[in-house]
């Protein structure tokens, strides 16, 4: 045997990592893994979101051919994880889109959502639509599933899903190479939740290419999220008064309900109307009653002793604008839950319209709000806002929860990595502010002696696996 051969098997395989979005940023995650000699995998192919570059850079051409790639692997239906694929497809991608059964159903609906804002800013900009309905059909034609657990191969590469426990289907992506393995997070949940089970245990991993949203913050505390909703609902309806719930329509709209059902179903709050106005929210809604095998035991339990989820009297879906309308003729006793959650616009904005100048109403914030938004001026304090081109004083009151959020915090993440502390060789943190990701960094190497880095956006790194 000549010599060279054996040292051929003996020497490592080699991948490379592109950086390619999702780095130095939150949003538009878009990462290429390439094997040595092999064709390059892409994991989620995100919108970039929250300004006006942030736009613009979402209508710049890919860095890379989207023609030469064959696979696209999703981690999650939020937006920022899905939001360029049926541009990737518009121009030229014909390969094939994994991702797990529920993400494929939860995206459909939300990249055909999002044509509507997209629409709104090519409109006042004067630029072309990125993409349309007939790019996200054709999406959804290339587009398989793959329950967690189940692996399948592309190329010298077994690929696998594992939940992640942030969103109905979200996935880490585990890619094992040679052995050894990187896993792509996509986005942490904040276990436990309501509803999913906790994120799966990570305990053998080489590489991780890891979110940190929360990287530099601690949440309040999940014992007391519930005992909150549960007051501010029964102050307000003692008060006689509208409880306004600005909602995103993934996830934070079907934990609330779910809360909200258990209330009801124990008389621990005043028997209500419940309107949850919003025909995305409802649609969603939908995707998690198919897939409720995919809750937690306990939410499996909750279900299986009750009459359904999501279904309980005095919850009204109201989808068209028409049946949206006629929730003001119903007394001043009611819940509406609407998007979009930080008030930047859907049918939310009508209800504050009506209900901010009413003493005896109230305004619940549950997620992040950006600066900026209309939702995070009322956080603030504000009492006087322009709502559609009128003045509105603001006599309600303004509330808010942190418990509910979907992502893990700076001591969560820091758990998350120290599972496999063990064996990693490397941590790229991702997918967070600079200022978040270099604080995971920084924790990651001073408390777990592991070596990470934050990636710059565009860089490339070699691995060897
Ligand atoms: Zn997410």
């Amino acid at each position: 045997m000549p010599a060279g051969f054996l040292f051929a098997i003996l020497e490592a395989m080699k991948a490379s990592v592109d950086f390619l979005g999702g780095a130095e940023s939150v949003t538009g995650s878009n990462f290429l893994f390439t094997p040595e000699g092999e064709s390059p995998i892409l994991i989620d192919c995100g919108l970039f979101q929250g300004s006006k570059v942030a736009e613009d850079e979402n209508r710049k051409p890919f860095s890379f051919d989207p023609k030469a790639i064959s696979t696209l692997v999703v981690t999650h239906a939020h937006i920022d994880h899905i939001g360029r694929v049926p541009k990737l497809v518009k121009e030229g991608f014909s390969g094939k889109i994994y991702s797990s059964p529920p993400t494929k159903d939860l995206a459909e609906f939300m990249l055909t959502d999002s044509i509507g804002v997209l629409a709104k800013e090519a409109r006042r900009d004067g630029v072309p639509l990125i993409y349309d309905e007939g790019d996200v059909r054709e999406a959804m034609r290339l587009w398989e599933t793959r329950p967690y657990h189940e692996p399948f191969t592309i190329g010298s590469v077994s690929i696998v899903f594992r939940d992640s426990g942030h969103i109905l289907g979200s996935a880490m992506a585990e890619l094992t190479l040679g052995g050894k393995k990187i896993i792509f997070t996509g986005d942490l949940g904040n276990s436990p939740a309501p509803l999913l089970p906790d994120t799966e245990r990570v305990t053998d991993a080489t590489y991780l290419v890891m979110e940190s949203v929360y990287g530099d913050r601690v949440h309040e505390g999940k014992e007391e999220r519930r005992d909150k909703l549960e007051d501010v609902i029964e102050e307000t309806m003692r008060a006689g008064g509208t409880l306004m719930i600005p909602a995103f329509s993934l996830e934070r709209t079907q934990e609330l309900l779910f809360e909200i059902e258990n209330m009801v179903e124990h008389s621990r709050i005043p028997l209500v109307p419940v309107f949850l106005d919003s025909p995305l929210a409802i649609k969603v809604t939908g995707v998690y009653k198919k897939y409720s095998n995919y809750f937690n035991a306990g939410a499996r339990e909750i279900i299986r002793g009750g009459d359904g989820i999501f279904k309980f009297p005095q919850l009204i879906m109201t989808d068209t604008t028409a049946e949206s309308k006629r929730i003001y003729e119903v007394a001043e006793r009611k819940i509406i839950i609407a998007g979009s959650g930080m008030s930047n616009g859907g049918r939310i904005l009508h209800h504050e319209k009506r209900y901010l100048p009413d003493e005896k109403s109230t305004l619940l914030l549950m997620g992040y709000q950006a600066p900026g938004s209309l939702g995070r001026v009322l956080q603030d304090g504000g009492k006087s806002v322009t709502i559609m081109g009128e003045h509105i004083s603001v006599r309600a009151r303004v509330a808010s929860i942190s418990g509910y959020s979907a992502h893990k915090d700076a001591n969560g993440l820091l758990d998350f990595v120290a599972q496999t502390a063990d064996t990693v060789k490397k941590v790229f943190v991702v997918m967070g502010e600079p200022r978040a990701s270099l604080t995971l960094v920084q924790r990651i190497r001073d408390y777990l002696g592991v070596d990470a880095v934050a990636p710059k956006a565009g860089e490339k790194v070699e691995l060897e696996f």
